[in-house]
């Protein structure tokens, strides 16, 4: 229902911005005081799908946050080859803890009430992941933990303060380009790009003009879905006062 209603909005926005918003100039300024800031974050890899998320954001000079499973990083060459591609350009990129074995490959129920457990899950992938940053995604769950926001529900919440009590921040998402039962995104990139701009409109948000969006790599390992991507990021950078950033740069952090 709220999902429904955040459509509508969108759409009623999408509506009335096209008729009277201005239309933006090419170059921005170099202090935006109208800047808001978008953070693409990819969860799950390195799978199928990361490389066309390195290439497309590298083509669009765009930043992203990889929210890696240590498990897909280390069980082979093609997750160490992945993992090394996104390390070597840390200008755009950074790779962020999402577990060692996301959940004990996908047993949530058991996780959460194990924190002891999923602690050490989320250590053996900060080891791993040779993770210089101290940000953290739960799988499956959109909790939020740092200096500035708290949000995380009785069943996540032992282990988000157990994540807490070693310095991580969870970092959670604003919107999701979610992805249907063939892994192939569900929304076209317009209607992804017109939901972030309403939810920055409206400050629907987090944190005020700061948007989290929450991809999957592997949505987009086939060339026509992962030229989706690419729309959409376009789409977004119309937008002059736009500005693609890094989570480690997120306010309010630990
Ligand atoms: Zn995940």
């Amino acid at each position: 229902m709220i999902g429904y209603l955040i459509y509508i909005a969108a759409h009623f926005f999408t509506q009335l911005s096209a008729s009277s918003a201005p239309i933006p100039k090419a170059t921005a300024p170099t202090v935006d005081s109208l800047a808001k800031y978008i953070y693409l974050s990819f969860d799950d890899g390195p799978l199928p799908g990361t490389g066309n998320c390195i290439t497309i954001c590298e083509q669009q000079q765009v930043a992203a946050t990889f929210f890696e499973v240590a498990f897909h990083q280390s069980r082979n060459s093609f997750g160490r080859n992945l993992y090394k591609k996104i390390s070597s350009n840390n200008r755009l990129f950074d790779i962020a803890n999402h577990s060692y074995s996301h959940a004990f490959y996908g047993d949530y129920i058991n996780y959460y009430h194990q924190p002891d457990a999923a602690l050490q899950d989320f250590l053996k992938a900060d080891t791993l992941l040779q993770l210089k940053n101290k940000l953290s995604r739960l799988p499956g769950n959109n909790a939020w933990n740092t200096a500035n926001i708290k949000r995380a529900s009785g069943l996540v919440r032992p282990l988000v303060n157990k994540l807490d009590s070693v310095g991580l921040n969870v970092i959670g998402w604003d919107m999701e380009w979610r992805f249907n039962k063939s892994g192939k995104p569900i929304d076209a990139p317009q209607k992804i790009a017109a939901l972030a701009d309403s939810l920055l409109l409206m400050n629907k948000t987090k944190t005020k003009n700061h948007l989290v969006i929450l991809m999957h790599d592997h949505e987009f390992r086939a060339s026509a879905d992962s030229a989706k991507l690419a729309t959409m990021i376009a789409l977004l950078k119309r937008n002059p006062h736009y500005q693609f950033r890094k989570l480690t740069s997120y306010p309010g952090l630990k």
